[in-house]
């Protein structure tokens, strides 16, 4: 099995790259915030409990996301690997993350954290709540408020894979193209050290 986390703040790509990603690599996309938006069409008490949080831009509790991939990793045993996007997103959530691979035997393969600048963030958010139907991408507070949130709890979860060693830094900027082969290259790598 060969795992990959696509990090990056809000707007930096990961669902877009997510797609292409787990087209070539034959990967299961898990991303925490479709899992979310799923539980909030099915009007689950879990959905309208995270609803509050996302609409204000708020992380959901590590104990809801953790539990929801702890079930995704076991609805999916035969994969050649999880693509893990918009999770984790806390240090908890990390650490959670790599117990939760290791009782299956397996482990993060790689790291790949887009980096974006604010304000093209903000600017790829906002035309994407033209179209995405999430209430989350048209109000700038909320899109600020998400960004807080990325950069107060979020950020330092790249450093801790630095230390085993497994980030690598991507730019987020540039043609869909360029991005999505400066991200393949990485993984060839990774996976011919292997
Ligand atoms: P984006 O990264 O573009 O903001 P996501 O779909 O990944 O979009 O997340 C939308 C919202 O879902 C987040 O703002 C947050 O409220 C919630 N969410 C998603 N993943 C997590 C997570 N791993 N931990 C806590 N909250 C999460």
């Amino acid at each position: 099995m060969f795992n990959i986390i696509l990090f990056g703040p809000p707007g930096s790509g990961k669902g877009t790259q997510s797609e292409k990603l787990i087209a070539k690599y034959n990967l299961k996309h898990l991303s925490t915030g479709d899992l979310l938006r799923s539980e909030i069409a099915n009007g689950t008490p879990l959905g309208l409990e995270a609803k509050k949080l996302m609409d204000a831009g708020q992380l959901v509790p590590d104990e809801v996301v953790v539990g929801m991939i702890s079930s995704a990793l076991d609805a999916n045993q035969q994969v050649n690997g999880f693509l893990f996007d918009g999770f984790p997103r806390t240090t908890a959530q990390a650490e959670a993350l790599d117990k939760l691979l290791k009782l299956k035997g397996t482990e993060i393969g790689v790291v790949l954290a887009l980096e974006v600048s604010d304000a093209e963030l903000v600017k790829r958010l906002l035309n994407r709540g033209l179209t995405s139907g999430r209430s989350d991408d048209t109000n700038e507070t909320v899109i600020s408020n998400r960004i807080v949130e990325y950069k107060n709890k979020t950020a330092i979860v790249a450093d801790y894979y630095k230390k085993f060693d497994k980030a690598r830094a991507i730019k987020g900027e540039g043609t869909l193209d360029e991005i999505f082969d400066a991200l393949s290259k990485e993984i060839d790598l990774r996976q011919s050290e292997k």
